[in-house]
């Protein structure tokens, strides 16, 4: 695509989301300014199939989740296009939909963790993901990544590398906190406390 056709850049950070936190949200927001992206979609999976253990919120309360975090916060976008798709999420479908879903002039650059930038050589049809996305990987502290040590097959071997705002925060720290009766108003936007407060989400 020629870059003076370009209308529009949309981040694509997809995730489980379970629950969104604060890591997510300083993440999408340094890659926004920094890339100068329009928007970012927060787009939370229906299914899962590289986690070990199954996700413990419906997608319908992660969802929620990510409507209440997002809202009002300039360029944030809560996505549902893997849950209306159904069955498990592969991002190669993700970003095929978005673009049939907001047009040929859009540029999606498709945002993620280190964590997972590192694994997406295990996705399906990895090597598709560079033909319909910029792939942005972003630094999560503990997690040793660089574009140049990674093989030409690689599908992040074409990443552009952002180290972003490190923010140490997990999911699944976020669930051991409630299970183990600590306070999550570090963790998480205040909105999605009280909403995993009022329906008893990961006790
Ligand atoms: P879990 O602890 O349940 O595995 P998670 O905190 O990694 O969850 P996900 O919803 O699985 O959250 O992650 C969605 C995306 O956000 C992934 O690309 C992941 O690498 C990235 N991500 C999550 N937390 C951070 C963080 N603190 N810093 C950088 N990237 C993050």
């Amino acid at each position: 695509m020629a870059s003076s056709h370009v209308t529009k850049r949309v981040g694509v950070f997809g995730g489980t989301f379970d629950p969104i936190h604060n890591g997510h949200i300083a993440v999408a927001g340094s890659v926004r300014d920094q890339l100068d992206l329009d928007e970012v979609l927060f787009v939370v999976t229906s299914d899962q199939w590289l986690r070990e253990n199954p996700h413990v919120a419906s997608a319908a309360d992660r969802f929620h989740m990510v409507e209440l975090a997002v809202d009002n916060v300039a360029g944030f976008t809560a996505s549902d296009v893997d849950i209306v798709r159904e069955g498990s999420t592969f991002t190669v479908d993700t970003l095929v939909d978005l673009h049939h879903q907001l047009g040929i002039w859009v540029e999606l650059y498709l945002i993620v963790g280190a964590d997972s930038a590192a694994s997406m050589d295990q996705w399906r049809n990895g090597s598709e993901i560079g033909d319909l996305a910029k792939i942005v990987a972003v630094g999560r502290p503990g997690q040793e990544f660089s574009v140049e040590s990674l093989a030409a097959s690689h599908p992040a071997s074409g990443a552009e590398y952002v180290v972003g705002p490190m923010v140490d925060v997990s999911a699944t720290r976020v669930r051991e906190f409630l299970s183990a009766g600590r306070s999550i108003d570090e963790l998480v936007a205040g909105v999605v406390a009280e909403y995993i407060e009022k329906q008893g989400l990961y006790r």
